[in-house]
């Protein structure tokens, strides 16, 4: 389970179980009282209604509180997911009616008069493809506990069966739940509520494909996509996924993992403690970038085992399943793991070294082209992840950023920092471990905990770092981290010869500063970016503009069109806003020629070169092979960049 070269092994050996909470925590003596249990048949699946019918221990109680989760660990939205409960009854032993009332929006009480256990059942409705909710339909079912599970108060610390009956066509379940006791199929004993919470299920016709890392197991989960995947091909990446992170981490903190895989034409990924849920494309596995990206998406959710599944903010466990629950720390959690998931895959060897540098690239751009960095502090983003992330509109990009990849590109700049501070000595993966191995028990830390210990790897004091990157609104600084790994980013305009012959027209287009999308073949302003001619002029989002001076714009053509015209042209803009007709005279601008397009710099020293080469591991030794290849200083040749 621990990998005995590494420095830090005996003392995570020492300290493993107190780290570790294992889904298997439950010992025979605990569970003395009966259990409650849930069976789950699914008769009108075509209609997506899951049956439940649960047996509740009263331990003699006059009357039971009845409850379910508004929201679901790891995506920061109240769901209210008791909308979606159905005709709920409560019987005694003979089958007679017992009296429930509710008493909240998720919250019912049952007057069970000194019975000692109750027949609870009721209808789940799920039909919403994302991996926090629920969809049952003909051919499968995808469960989450927080949107399944009706709990009674006072059982929430103490074990619950699950047993599914699911109809002959499904042939497999698999879940992280540990299995039941007696063995049955389909069954299964959550030590308590949080775990059962914690482990979705799927059940279907199911691709399964197991692989050992560490002598621990490892299942790549498939369902939907039939001959268009290659299963094997697939587990033997996550398999390379798997041991790049483990020798980062260094311990391995479950028994068993499971990446749950549901090919049904959606997206997203949901942490758990032993597993992940996922969604991809029947697409995605032939076409290279949606392969990588789904290979970033197993990347990002596994490495949460450790960072946020463990290693946590305080806030984020035990769970306050009811209502919201903060922290400035979702910047940790997110942008970390944002940065490390495709970092591990170039680590790994599954994307050379350009690749990478192209997706940091891509999110170093993405922060530094949102006007709400300005705005919005990488703290304050995390504290209100509830009403900016998990609600954005049309300009969240003027009032806010995105933890995830604002928090990347600091994570970036925290490991360039750290590695400077101690002279090569450490990086953000020390920082990493010692959190771990410091706060990845039942408390979590505090936002200081986990500062002090990227300070104490650094071995100086790196509060001004976290200031101005993570208290403040003020504009990164890269200049330190690009010199410490050799990088630049790559001039805005390579020197080019004069043509001969010169162009028709200024080849520079006019620029506004407007996001469009094309509705119907109709051009309609999606965000105004503040600060641009387009916000100047006053155009706003949902205007359709119909035509630039006196000719008609339609659809997809506004880049087009714009090449027409040149900075500093004044043109007129015949816009429709709610059916009425406005004309606007608008000055073109030039757009701001930054580029935040990685390269290695020519002028790099060895010294440097090192240093990248170490730092992206299986790739940077590509870059060390291509190096002897074509000569000590060749340059990384420029590459289209393909922003907006
Ligand atoms: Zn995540």
């Amino acid at each position: 389970m621990i990998r005995p070269s590494a420095p830090l092994s005996l003392l995570l050996l020492l300290l493993l179980p107190l780290l570790v909470s294992s889904p298997r925590g439950v010992d025979a003596g605990a569970s003395e009282a009966e259990a409650p249990s849930y069976r789950l048949r699914f008769p009108d699946r075509a209609r997506h209604y899951a049956e439940v019918e649960a047996t509740i221990p009263t331990r003699g109680e006059d009357s039971i509180e009845l409850w379910m989760p508004a929201w679901t660990p790891g995506s920061y939205k109240i769901r209210d997911y008791a909308r979606f409960l159905e005709d709920i009854r409560a019987l005694d032993a003979g089958g007679g009616a017992l009296p429930i009332e509710k008493i909240g929006k998720d919250r019912w009480r049952v007057q069970c008069a000194g019975r000692e256990r109750f027949t609870l059942s009721y209808r789940v409705y799920g039909r919403e493809m994302s991996v926090r909710t629920n969809w049952i339909e003909r051919d499968f079912a995808m469960l989450n506990g927080a949107a399944t599970f009706l709990v009674a108060t006072g059982t929430e610390g103490s074990p619950l069966d699950v047993l599914l009956e699911p109809p002959p066509e499904w042939p497999a379940s698999e879940t992280g739940l540990p299995p039941h006791p007696d063995g049955a199929p389909h069954a299964w004993r959550a030590p308590d509520h949080d775990t059962l919470v914690d482990c979705p299920i799927v059940v279907g016709d199911l691709e399964i494909r197991e692989f050992e890392v560490e002598g621990v197991p490892h299942r790549l989960v498939c369902h939907g996509g039939g001959d268009l995947w290659d299963y094997d091909r697939a587990a033997e990446d996550c398999r390379r996924i798997v041991e790049a992170q483990i020798a980062m981490w260094r311990v391995v903190p479950y028994e068993s993992y499971r990446f749950l895989n549901m090919i049904t034409e959606s997206g997203g990924g949901l942490e758990h403690s032993n597993s992940t849920l996922m969604m991809a494309s029947r697409y995605s596995f032939r076409d290279p970038d949606r392969y990588r990206r789904w290979l970033g998406l197993v990347s990002h959710e596994f490495f949460h085992t450790w960072n946020v599944k463990r290693l946590r903010p305080i806030a984020l466990g035990p769970f306050d399943y009811t209502r919201e629950v903060h922290t400035d720390d979702l910047w940790v959690v997110e942008g970390i793991t944002s940065y490390y998931d495709d970092l591990m895959l170039a680590r790994a060897g599954i994307t050379d070294a350009k690749q990478y540098l192209k997706a940091l690239s891509e999110q170093i751009s993405s922060v530094q082209k949102t006007p709400g960095r300005l705005v919005h502090a990488l703290a304050e983003t995390s504290h209100d992840a509830w009403t900016h992330y998990y609600q954005r509109h049309e300009n969240s990009l003027n009032s806010s950023i995105s933890y995830y990849t604002k928090g990347a590109v600091v994570a970036f700049l925290l490991d360039a920092e750290i590695a400077r501070a101690s002279g090569g000595e450490a990086g953000l993966d020390e920082a990493m471990r010692l959190a771990y191995s410091r706060h990845s028990g039942a408390r979590g830390y505090t936002s200081r905990e986990f500062r002090d210990c990227c300070s104490e790897v650094a071995g100086i004091d790196l509060t001004p770092f976290f200031t101005r990157a993570v208290d403040s609104r003020e504009e990164l600084e890269y200049v330190d981290a690009l010199a410490w790994f050799g990088l630049r980013f790559a001039p805005v305009k390579e020197e080019e010869e004069e043509p001969e012959t010169p162009p028709p027209h200024d080849p520079t287009p006019g620029w506004i500063g407007l996001r469009s999308a094309d509705r119907g073949g109709h051009l309609v302003v999606t965000a105004v970016e503040h600060g641009t001619p387009a916000a100047a002029v006053g155009l706003n989002v949902d205007d359709e503009i119909i035509a630039v001076d006196r000719y008609r714009v339609t659809g997809g053509g506004w880049a087009a069109r714009m090449k027409q015209y040149s900075p500093g042209d004044e043109v007129t803009l015949l816009v429709a806003r709610r059916g009425e007709l406005l004309r606007l005279s608008v000055t073109l601008a030039e757009e701001p020629a930054l580029s935040w397009k990685l390269e290695r710099d020519p002028e790099a020293t060895p010294e440097q070169r090192e240093r990248l080469i170490a730092w992206l591991g299986a790739a940077g030794e590509g870059l060390r092979e291509e190096d002897s290849e074509e000569g000590a200083s060749t340059e990384v040749p420029a590459e289209e960049d393909g922003e907006e």
